[in-house]
Parts: structure tokens; sequence; C-alpha cells
């Protein structure tokens, strides 16, 4: 799974003008999991299932 960071630098992830974090292929705004057995958050896009860990 790729961290949010390397998607919004690889443009799979853009933050539209509220800052939220949204998906590029589907413009969907991510959700937000916190799965136990995951580190950290994961935020994933309701429209294609796309996932990213936010670290630290
Ligand atoms: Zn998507």
């Amino acid at each position: 799974m790729d961290s949010i960071r390397k998607g919004l630098r690889s443009g799979d992830i853009e933050k539209d003008t509220y800052e939220r974090l949204t998906c590029s292929s589907c413009g969907d705004e991510l959700g937000t999991k916190n799965d136990p057995d995951e580190i950290g958050i994961v935020r994933h896009c309701p429209g294609c299932g796309e996932q990213w860990r936010k670290i630290g």
C-alpha cells in the first residue's frame, strides 16, 4: 500500500480547495478507515477501492 504522501506526489491523490483528499481517477473524497491490523490510518476511495496509508 502506498503512503498518502506518495499518492499525492504521483498524482493518484489530489487535494481539493478545502484541503480534503480526493481520488484523481474518480474524484471521490477519500474515506477514513481505522484498521487495528494496520499501522496508522488508512484512507480509501469509495469509487475504486484504492487505499493509501497515512504515516506519522
Ligand atoms: Zn478512486
